[in-house]
């Protein structure tokens, strides 16, 4: 059981897995869901103006007992495959309504105009996920328009299904933000089709994007990327977030090409949620005005 704990990882994805494996990997991940070893932490998204926090974005962490904090890379996908990721999305879900609930009932409406939690494609095929939104919404007494669900951009989502559950979700007002975009392959189709209200530019695109020595295309190119998106995003009434800000450049540089909001390791990284309970008391992160 020990060496299939610590091997499971060295699997490449996409890779055909003994059903032993799969079985004690789903085994362990579970036991660690009734073993109350997962955990949120909170990343601040701010206004990039003035530093003001406008949202969190919640991220779950393994604590395991052996190998320390595992990172949702190495579980999450784990997770989609063995079935998981709905009870387990379930807990992030509730946890994420209780904690927001809480930071409103402290610090007041004006501290956060949203919590906002990831969703896997997986959980929208789960016959209960809408029933399982309202619930955790009423029953931590958040406001249905102060939870964001961040869904990565994927060809799935454009599923009739699929359509069919987030166009119930924006109908309950709950909002639906498009993470990572950019990096699938049917942005502007899906754009369409998708209830979106927030469209949350992939770190790809902003790695870089403070460059403009002449003579470096992938500068440029990130540049005209971001541009159009944010522009698309506006001519569509969406709202919009920078991701993987790393230094004042980039934030700089996005305020110019468009964006007002931003997330990133320079802003603020991911936090336990008593770390971000202290921000939220001062109300903004500081940024170089
Ligand atoms: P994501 O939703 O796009 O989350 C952003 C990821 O980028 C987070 O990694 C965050 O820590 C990282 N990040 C933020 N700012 C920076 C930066 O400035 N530089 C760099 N290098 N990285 C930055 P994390 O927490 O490891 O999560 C990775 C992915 O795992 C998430 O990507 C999301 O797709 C997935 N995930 C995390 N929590 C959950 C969850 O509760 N449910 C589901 N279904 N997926 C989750
Ligand atoms: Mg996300
Ligand atoms: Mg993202
Ligand atoms: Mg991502």
């Amino acid at each position: 059981k020990q060496r299939g704990r610590a091997n499971w990882i060295r699997y490449a994805d996409g890779m055909e897995r003994p059903a032993q494996a799969h079985a004690q990997l789903a085994g362990d991940l579970r036991r660690a869901l009734d073993a109350g070893e997962f955990r949120l932490h909170y990343q601040p998204i701010v206004n990039l103006g003035d530093g003001r926090i406008v949202g969190v974005e919640a991220l779950v962490r393994w604590e395991h007992p052996t190998r320390g904090m595992v990172s949702p890379a190495e579980f999450i996908p784990a997770a989609e495959r063995t079935g998981l990721i709905v009870p387990l999305g379930r807990w992030v879900l509730r946890e994420a309504c209780r904690q927001g609930a809480a930071w409103l009932a402290e610090f007041g409406p004006d501290a956060l105009e949203k919590v906002a939690p990831n969703v896997s494609v997986r959980q929208l095929h789960d016959p209960g996920f809408v029933a399982d939104v309202a619930a955790a919404l009423a029953g931590h007494g958040l406001p249905a328009d102060r939870l964001v669900l961040e869904l990565t951009e994927s060809a799935v989502l454009r599923g009739q299904h699929v359509l069919r559950v987030l166009h119930e979700l924006h109908d309950s007002g709950v909002r639906l933000a498009l993470d990572d975009f950019g990096t699938g392959e049917s942005s502007l189709s899906l754009l369409r089709a998708f209830p979106a209200a927030i469209v949350k530019l992939d770190k790809s695109f902003v790695d870089g994007v403070e460059l403009d020595e002449p003579g470096t295309p992938a500068a440029d190119a990130r540049q005209a990327v971001a541009r159009a998106v944010a522009q698309l995003a506006g001519a569509l009434g969406l709202e919009t977030v920078a991701e993987g800000i790393e230094n004042q450049e980039q934030a700089d540089r996005l305020l110019r090409l468009g964006y007002t909001v931003g997330q990133g390791y320079h802003l603020g990284r991911p936090m336990p949620a008593e770390q971000l309970t202290a921000l939220l008391a001062a109300r903004r992160v500081k940024i170089a005005a």
